[in-house]
């Protein structure tokens, strides 16, 4: 049970975020959920994970392309709840170009949203957990964090970069009782990735079906999504006590993929 735990999820108002928040407080955790999106949608989700998980759940709307904001987002946790004992790096955004014609805007986007905001969030969290002799760090990686597909250079360099984080932070916490891992999904079934498919269907002729086996999951062995709620059953193990001895690995949820 994660009953007095405090966790703060990044980009949690949606996709494997959301699912991994409200799978932490069925756990008994209280959560911090971020990320944007419409007001009273998010503050449904906030009210909702209340009353269904009896704990408390508040919103964060810091920007993780901001340290500082990032930085005030892990304080005001600490302040609100006394603690941040479990931290989910998993805000993302992604962009698809050839290099040559790579948007700069968007590689700073991109490096600053999926790799440096786990830097920050990170650097604010470890003095508090290493006071308390407790934690648990779990950054969202993906399949991209040890093979590329072209056209994805921001994208992949960000998520082998957290592949990196999470090693050399765990062996710097390794005495203090904090576990530091990466979670590398395959291609998962978010509402992000739902709502291309009926359009892609419709471009190439052929059927909804088709397009998931063939165009979205041709890399996954499997031809199956994963779904939000295995990535958030694995980040929920890894913050048990039998997960203690897990730490500075990178761990593959991914159909296959990465076994090909
Ligand atoms: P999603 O688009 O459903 O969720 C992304 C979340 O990040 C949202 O809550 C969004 O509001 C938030 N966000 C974006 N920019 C932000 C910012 N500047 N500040 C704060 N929050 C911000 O996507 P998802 O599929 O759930 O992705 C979540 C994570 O999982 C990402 O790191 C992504 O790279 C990773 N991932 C996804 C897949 C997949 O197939 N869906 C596969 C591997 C890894």
């Amino acid at each position: 049970t994660l009953k007095s735990r405090t966790a703060v999820v990044t980009g949690s108002t949606s996709g494997i975020g959301l699912a991994i928040a409200r799978a932490l407080a069925k756990e008994g955790a209280n959560v911090v959920i971020n990320g944007f999106g419409d007001a009273a949608a998010i503050e449904k989700e906030r009210a909702g994970i209340e009353r269904e998980f009896g704990v408390k759940a508040h919103y964060s709307p810091a920007d993780m392309s901001k340290g500082a904001e990032i930085a005030g987002m892990i304080a005001e946790a600490e302040r609100d709840f006394g603690s941040v004992d479990i931290l989910v790096n998993n805000a993302g955004i992604q962009f698809v170009s050839p290099i040559e014609e790579f948007p700069v805007e968007k590689w700073d986007a991109i490096i600053a949203i999926n790799l440096s905001a786990a830097f920050h969030a990170t650097r604010a969290a470890v003095p508090g957990m290493k006071r308390r002799k407790w934690g648990r760090i779990i950054n969202t990686a993906s399949a991209h964090a040890l093979v590329a597909s072209p056209f994805k250079s921001a994208y992949v360099a960000a998520k082998h970069g957290i592949a990196g984080l999470t090693k050399t932070v765990a062996l710097e916490v390794a005495t203090d009782g904090i576990t530091v891992n990466a979670i590398a999904p395959g291609y998962v079934w978010t509402p992000l990735v739902e709502k291309q498919i009926p359009d892609t269907a419709k471009a190439r002729g052929i059927s909804e079906e088709e397009v998931k086996k063939n165009v979205l999951l041709a890399a996954q062995p499997t031809k199956e999504f994963v779904t939000v709620d295995e990535v958030a059953a694995l980040a929920v193990f890894l913050t048990s006590d039998a997960a203690r001895s897990i730490t500075g690995t990178v761990l593959s949820i991914d159909g296959g993929w990465t076994a090909a």
